[in-house]
């Protein structure tokens, strides 16, 4: 048990895409407690592989906001099944210290993955919860894609990380998403709560 120095933004590894987990070993289960250990001292809600350096497709979030209501969820080699509707996100990640910003999220995921124990889940989020929009920002680090990728002003994301000291948005990475723009325009509703 470790808790593991993050990733900044502007490193290399975080563009990589990593590999699947083929064992659950004692390493794939070590490296599963870093991540919760790192997780809570830092106050997040999700935390994935390569944010400690591990270009392994894993990750954990826990969106219950004291020790009461912990509900720690282990994902390991995850597959998005379905994704619906469009929200408006405020995000940030604890690969960007204190930056935070506005990006599009599908409503509602459906995703598989195995647990720590290896057993297949499947698991539906929606409503544009947290837990929804903690998913999609968790498992985009494991495809090399940063919340960033999502942002609906890229001006305004920059002038964010220039504020903070890191690098701007970059526009090879800037996803094209006009439907769920058009979406999120059509039906006003945004969630101000920062998802790490
Ligand atoms: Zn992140």
């Amino acid at each position: 048990m470790a808790i593991r120095k993050i990733v900044k933004y502007g490193t290399p590894s975080l563009r990589e895409k990593s590999k699947e987990v083929h064992k659950i070993s004692k390493k794939v289960q070590m490296l599963v407690e870093d991540l919760y250990d790192t997780l809570y001292e830092l106050n997040g809600v999700g935390l994935a592989a390569p944010q400690i350096g591990e270009n392994l497709r894993v990750f954990v979030i826990d969106v219950g906001t004291d020790p009461k209501t912990m509900n720690p969820i282990t994902f390991i080699n995850p597959k998005i099944l379905k994704k619906e509707g469009a929200i408006n996100s405020y995000e940030g990640c604890l690969s960007f210290p204190e930056a935070y910003t506005n990006v599009r999220r599908y409503k509602y995921v459906k995703v598989k993955a195995l647990n720590i124990k290896g057993k297949p889940f499947i698991l539906e989020a929606g409503e544009g919860s947290l837990l929804a929009r903690a998913i999609q920002h968790e498992f985009d680090h494991l495809d090399g894609v940063l919340f960033i990728d999502h942002c609906r002003n890229r001006f305004e994301a920059d002038r964010i990380l220039a504020e903070k000291g890191l690098p701007p948005v970059d526009s090879n990475y800037l996803l094209d998403e006009k439907d769920l723009e058009e979406e999120i325009q059509n039906n006003p509703q945004s969630e101000e709560k920062p998802v790490d």
